[in-house]
């Protein structure tokens, strides 16, 4: 299995939880943080079950997300 990582960036995250719904592995959460704006930001739950896709960048309408693969 494919091994990916996936940044978030907080500041940039309007909480709309699009990628959370779109992770095929549940890697996804919202956070207990909230940040400058008031979202509570996506953080990566479970950072180690990311599978490279990028299903999660693909779909945030707000660029937040960055993912590597391998
Ligand atoms: S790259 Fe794929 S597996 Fe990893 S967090 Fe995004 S949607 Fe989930
Ligand atoms: S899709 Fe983008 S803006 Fe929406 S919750 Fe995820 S990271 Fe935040």
């Amino acid at each position: 299995m494919a091994k990916g990582r996936v940044e978030i960036n907080s500041e940039a995250c309007k909480s709309c939880q699009y990628c959370v719904i779109s992770c095929p592995k549940k890697v996804l959460a919202v956070g207990e943080a909230v940040n400058s704006f008031g979202y509570p930001y996506v953080v990566a739950a479970n950072p180690e079950d990311c599978i490279g896709c990028a299903m999660c960048a693909n779909i945030c309408p707000d660029a937040a997300i960055e993912v590597w693969r391998g």
